[in-house]
């Protein structure tokens, strides 16, 4: 199904044109128009599903094996140096576009870092708590 108000259908639809590195029946791999870092990309799927909890599971497994050949072919065509994905869900986790998609991000030796956190601290017990919590909703 498609969102007639949603950017990202349009896009992956080719209603609006974008920087296009593949393409198949069921995604577009476009280029970020605020990348980043050079080559980023953005893999979306044709369909419309606002996150990764929405994601109809053949498409999800789909896009995993995708995002390995998109950083692949960076690694090679670009001499970057790695890369990272990045699935944003949710306002909160810094999601803007509500159409699920996969950021791949090529990094290069000596760039700037992307994407890092500051390790917080927690004990045995409170992650074996933490970890009772989140199987109750599973
Ligand atoms: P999010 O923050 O939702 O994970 O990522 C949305 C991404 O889409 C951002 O990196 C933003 O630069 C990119 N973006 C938003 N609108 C457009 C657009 O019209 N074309 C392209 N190529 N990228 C877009
Ligand atoms: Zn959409």
């Amino acid at each position: 199904m498609k969102d007639e108000a949603c950017i990202f259908c349009k896009i992956a639809g080719g209603e609006i044109p974008s920087a296009t590195l593949y393409e198949d029946e069921d995604f577009r791999v476009i280029l970020d128009l605020g990348p980043a870092s050079k080559g980023h990309a953005l893999i979306l799927p044709k369909e419309h599903y606002a996150d990764l909890c929405a994601l109809d599971d053949k498409i999800a497994s789909k896009a995993l094996g995708l995002a390995a050949r998109i950083g692949a072919a960076m690694k090679k065509s670009l001499d970057c140096d790695g890369f990272n994905l990045v699935q944003n869900n949710g306002r909160a986790a810094g999601q803007t576009v509500f159409h699920f998609h996969i950021h791949v991000i090529p990094r290069y030796e000596g760039g700037p870092d992307i994407v890092s956190w500051t390790p917080g601290n927690a004990s045995g017990e409170e992650l074996a708590q933490l970890a009772e919590t989140i199987k109750t909703a599973l």
